[in-house]
């Protein structure tokens, strides 16, 4: 059977969340680090294309996500999603209004939605006005974004500012009522010559109703909560029997080991507490990097002998004095380069030697891990903690990763973590 749905998420972690999502409500979901360059395996029913896309230029934005339309276009998927942040991460230039008006000029669909509501990380829409908890979006941190500063709180108003067409609004007292209504509202809105409509949303329930109505809409433009209500959409067509995805990963046996690059006070709490509880544990210091140490050879020297009798901990992680101490001396850059090279270069040895299922902390380390060990396609599992499912990559040694950006992940992650292996 081909793929049902096809995602083009606009960056990493956010195609996680989705991914994450989709298992959830029963999809065998494959997240891939840009467009596929291999055939996906075979059963699997949700694609979610990872393009670093949030905030480069528009006209790329909007080349690279047709790129990934073509490719899932020939993959069969039946219907498209265009994953964008919880807290609308735009700019008047785009990207989400110039990409999801391109999407919908390819698939020739003349009307979508724009939803990225998450209730349970607290993103409600009411009235078309985004909240993050209890207060606006423009007057959450959000304001002060470096790269997307949000300004407006109003999404008609945002989206319209970066689109062609009309932009619609579906209120809640709409999606309230439930599928069937939200539906007619959006053919009235089609028939005003609206393209887009924001869809208000303050619970689960509400995502559930506007997932039922999406069932018939080429494209669905939205944040990951609408990726609860539309597996539902395939199940009732008989398209997709699975229910308990997470427990498809193909098995992993071998070492365990983690690699810690994140310095947030979550991360270092948690390396704090596996260190306690007897990890042992290996610190690499940019300075000794930069006086040309090799940490890498070290470390794999202290990890050989213990490897065989469970994790090892590699970590870069320190306090911010220590941190800001090192970006004095090295520049902010060169600090953050030069760790995240040999923490990559350390997890490339451990696989080597035999490590199979591992723990990387850190969003950028995860990139750079990811990369050294040449992972392309990652099949996602079961959730360990909230927004950090374990992942299989795909390929010849399937090996079992747990990318955990910073902040994620309760105190005990490092030790938790691997009982949620299936
Ligand atoms: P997070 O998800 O917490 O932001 P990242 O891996 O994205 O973690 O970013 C942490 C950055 O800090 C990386 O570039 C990493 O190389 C760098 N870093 C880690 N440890 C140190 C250190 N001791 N001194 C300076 N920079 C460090």
């Amino acid at each position: 059977m081909s793929i049902l749905l096809g995602c083009i998420a606009d960056d990493f972690t956010g195609a996680t969340d989705l991914a994450s999502m989709l298992v959830h409500a029963g999809m065998r979901t494959v997240q891939t680090i840009g467009i596929p360059t291999a055939p996906l395996p075979a059963g699997t029913d949700a694609v979610v294309i990872a393009l670093k896309s949030r905030t480069i230029a528009a006209d790329q934005a909007v080349a690279q996500s047709l790129a990934a339309l073509h490719w899932l276009r020939d993959a069969g998927c039946r219907q498209v999603y265009f994953k964008y942040c919880s807290t609308f991460d735009s700019t008047d230039q785009g990207n989400i209004g110039p990409v999801a008006e391109a999407l919908m000029s390819a698939l020739g669909t003349p009307f979508t939605i724009a939803c990225p509501a998450f209730p349970e990380n607290k993103r409600t829409i009411f009235k078309g006005h985004l909240f993050v908890g209890d207060t606006l979006l423009a007057e959450s941190s959000m304001r002060n974004h470096p790269l997307t500063p949000m300004h407006d709180s109003n999404l008609q108003r945002v989206l319209q500012a970066q689109t062609a067409g009309k932009v619609g609004l579906i209120e809640h007292s709409t999606v309230a009522a439930g599928p069937q209504a939200i539906v007619e509202r959006m053919d009235s809105l089609q028939a005003e010559g609206v393209g887009i409509a924001i869809v208000d949303a303050i619970s689960n329930n509400d995502l559930l109703h506007i997932g039922a109505a999406c069932s018939g809409l080429p494209l669905v433009t939205a944040g990951s909560g609408i990726a609860l209500g539309l597996p539902q959409n395939f199940r009732a067509q008989g398209l997709l029997d699975t229910k308990d995805a997470a427990l498809d990963l193909p098995p992993t046996l071998g070492l365990r080991a983690i690699v810690c690059g994140s310095c947030s006070q979550a991360t270092q709490a948690q390396l704090a507490d596996a260190m306690a509880r007897g990890i042992p544990a290996y610190a690499v210091d940019p300075l000794r990097l930069a006086a040309n140490e090799d940490q890498v050879a070290d470390a794999m020297a202290w990890a050989s002998p213990l490897l065989p009798q469970g994790p090892v901990i590699v970590y870069a992680t320190a306090s911010s004095d220590r941190v800001k101490a090192a970006q004095e001396q090295l520049g902010v850059e060169r600090a953050g380069a030069l760790v995240e090279e040999a923490l990559a270069e350390i997890a490339r040895q451990l696989v080597q030697a035999g490590v199979r299922q591992l723990i990387v902390a850190g969003g950028e380390t995860s990139g750079a891990v990811v990369t050294a060990l040449q992972v392309r396609s990652l099949r996602i599992g079961p959730t360990i903690d909230p927004g950090v499912p374990w992942t299989v990559s795909l390929g010849a040694t399937p090996i079992a990763l747990a990318l955990k950006s910073g902040n994620f992940g309760a105190t005990d992650f490092f030790t938790k973590a691997w009982s949620a292996l299936p």
